[in-house]
């Protein structure tokens, strides 16, 4: 692909920047009882709600700040990932955003431990802090306050669509290509906004792709989408950008 003069790269981070999905990992290593509690009550109980609650689950047993720690920074995460980014981010025309349903304080931990905490210039995600020994962790959008008014299928708290729209306001920037890497179904209400110049990297098989063959044409999705398994795919199309 040409280089262009300034571009915008928005990443999904579970399973997209990330080689695992953090909500479902830490559970799945410190506490496999509660992910499957998790897995049945997930159509009942909001998403960020219930790993909220898992995390109060998880701390009344005593599973402690360190371990869940410890378990983000084994999380697998691609070392080509890691050093395409920052390849990159070094050419100095690209921005960095980040568009996650996980959380603020899981996103850090594993940024810190891969030396990756300059990249971003914002991560827009659900906000978490910790409170001693446990998480606490909040939707993005107060489920008491207005709601997204979203058509295209988001489920409730973010919409990526309009969180990209609003960075891009928020922002006052003009970006000559916006490169878009996702996985989830929830990705595909951003790039239903994108332009014919812009660029998806969408991860093969996952629900991303599911949307863009079922519904993509008669949404009139605009940019070029290229498929990826591998993040040294990622890594190789970031060379050229
Ligand atoms: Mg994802
Ligand atoms: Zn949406």
């Amino acid at each position: 692909m040409a280089p262009v003069d300034k571009q915008l790269v928005v990443f999904d981070f579970d399973w997209s920047m990330a080689d695992q999905d953090t909500d479902r990992w830490i559970f799945e290593v410190l506490a496999p009882d509660l992910r499957r509690k998790m897995k049945t009550l997930k159509d009942e109980i909001q998403w960020t709600d219930l790993v909220a609650q898992s995390l109060r689950e998880a701390h009344a047993r005593g599973i402690k700040r360190e371990q869940i720690e410890n378990a983000l920074r084994v999380m697998p995460f691609h070392p080509a990932m890691a050093r395409g980014v920052d390849n990159l981010k070094k050419t100095g025309r690209t921005t960095f955003l980040c568009l996650s349903n996980s959380n603020s304080v899981f996103i850090s931990t594993i940024l810190e431990d891969k030396k990756l905490t300059h990249i971003f210039s914002e991560v827009v995600t659900n906000p978490a802090h910790w409170e001693g020994e446990l998480l606490t962790l909040r939707r993005r959008v107060d489920p008491s306050g207005p709601q997204h008014s979203c058509t295209v299928g988001c489920s409730p708290n973010m919409c990526k669509g309009e969180e990209l729209e609003a960075f891009l306001a928020r922002n006052g920037q003009e970006y000559d290509r916006i490169v878009y890497v996702g996985d989830g179904s929830n990705d595909f209400c951003p790039i239903l906004r994108m332009r014919e110049q812009d660029l998806v990297l969408c991860r093969s098989h996952r629900g991303l792709q599911q949307r863009i063959d079922r519904e993509g044409k008669e949404q009139g999705l605009k940019p070029k989408i290229k498929y990826w398994a591998g993040a040294w795919e990622v890594e190789e199309i970031f060379d050229t950008l």
